[in-house]
């Protein structure tokens, strides 16, 4: 195949997404506002900004589809190109997707269960807010929140002042929404993907572990209950349709005793889903290629029990890694940095009796037991 995808945003996600497409023959191109975005270590940069129109002109002139590695790009931007070249996903799903408000309404309207929230306008919305939202909630900015970024926790009524402190100014810029806190009992995530003919397939269940709002680790296949898997996979397919979506997208959901409650979407290639690289059929980097191309889509089932670490801030000993037989490494090639996602491992073995024992020997070798000991704590209970 002789296409070229080009891709906005040239991060982590652009490069597996490279990586995934040289099998199938096709090329990439990846547009970035940074010279040494990590996916340009693989795949030819344009090195521009997103709103610089001659260079979008350049980008569409060189690419026969374009898709995105971060949500971000400006909706302007993507409608632009849209004009000339296909885009997918399409303008309006990556609009949604960056608004936190647009995106908890598009549920809601679909019937999918959100956490309570309310738009906060000023400081004395924030009051009124707080008065129905109750707390204790979390106060976040509507768009280019990140990784638990532009995010504080109030306990009470008592914190409005330290919470508008905190993100006050920002509220005329990004907009703010104030969401109630869920004592979830786990977060789970479906990653799913649909074609250009409007096929639609999941990958199994996630379940994802955070420590300081980033994503520490993933277990895959999540054992949860037939009820908890049906209501993810409609609230997905319903997400998908009512978006006409093409591409990978992640649902992030919390699971309560009372059901799901979905906390956001990512259109694009999704953290939770990088598992998928080793212990899926088809990984979610290729199947998204393969959609926003119009082939057709590949096995989304598991090969065996899969568990992701992310490696954020610098990595471990690889040779660690390297050593234990079903344990695969990525590095990202990006220089350290607190709060950075620099690479990643994933752990694929036959029984979860077996990835707990995997997880005990690299939790220990790499002294990231923390890191480690929760996913091996469900393993270990639902064996
Ligand atoms: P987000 O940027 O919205 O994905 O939030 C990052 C992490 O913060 C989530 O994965 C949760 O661990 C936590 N979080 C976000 N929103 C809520 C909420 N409404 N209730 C409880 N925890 C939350």
């Amino acid at each position: 195949m002789t296409a070229t995808v080009g891709i906005l945003g040239g991060g982590q996600l652009a490069r597996m997404l490279a990586l995934a497409g040289a099998p199938l023959g096709l090329r990439c191109l990846v547009m970035d506002t940074v010279a040494d975005a990590c996916a340009a270590q693989y795949v030819p940069l344009l090195h521009a900004d997103y709103c610089d129109k001659l260079a979008l002109a350049e980008f569409a002139s060189r690419v026969d589809v374009a898709t995105f590695d971060f949500e971000n790009v400006p909706a302007e931007s993507a409608e632009w190109l849209a004009q000339r070249i296909p885009v997918f996903p399409g303008p309006r799903a990556l609009a949604v997707a960056q608004d936190r408000l647009a995106e908890k309404t598009l549920f809601q309207d679909l019937g999918i269960g959100t956490p309570r929230f309310s738009a906060v306008l000023s400081r004395p919305d924030l009051d009124r807010a707080l008065s129905d939202i109750g707390a204790p909630s979390i106060l976040k900015t509507r768009r280019l929140g990140y990784d638990g970024k532009g995010q504080f926790r109030l306990r009470s009524h008592y914190d409005a002042d330290a919470a508008w402190a905190a993100l006050g100014d920002q509220c005329d810029r990004v907009g703010l929404i104030l969401e109630s806190f869920v004592p979830f009992e786990r977060e789970l995530s479906v990653v799913a993907v649909r074609g250009r003919d409007g096929e639609v397939r999941t990958w199994p269940i996630t379940r994802n572990w955070h420590s300081d709002g980033i994503l520490s680790a993933s277990l895959a296949p999540a054992r949860v209950s037939n009820d908890i898997a049906a209501e993810a996979l409609v609230a997905a397919g319903r997400v998908a349709e009512s978006l006409d979506y093409v591409g990978v997208f992640a649902l992030e959901l919390f699971e309560t005793p009372s059901g799901l409650l979905a906390n956001e979407m990512a259109p694009r290639v999704h953290n939770s889903g990088h598992w998928t690289i080793e212990g899926a059929h088809c990984s979610q980097f290729e199947n998204h290629l393969r959609a926003v191309l119009g082939l057709p889509l590949g096995p989304t089932s598991a090969r065996g029990v899969s568990c992701m670490l992310n490696w954020v801030g610098e990595l471990p000993d690889p040779l660690a890694v390297l050593r234990l037989a079903g344990a695969h490494w990525h590095d990202y090639g990006k220089s350290p940095r607190a709060g950075r996602k620099v690479g990643h491992t994933t752990c694929v073995a036959d029984s979860a009796q077996e990835l707990a024992v995997m997880l005990e020997t690299l939790g220990i070798a790499l002294d990231r037991r923390s890191q480690t000991e929760s996913v091996i704590d469900a393993l270990r209970s639902s064996v």
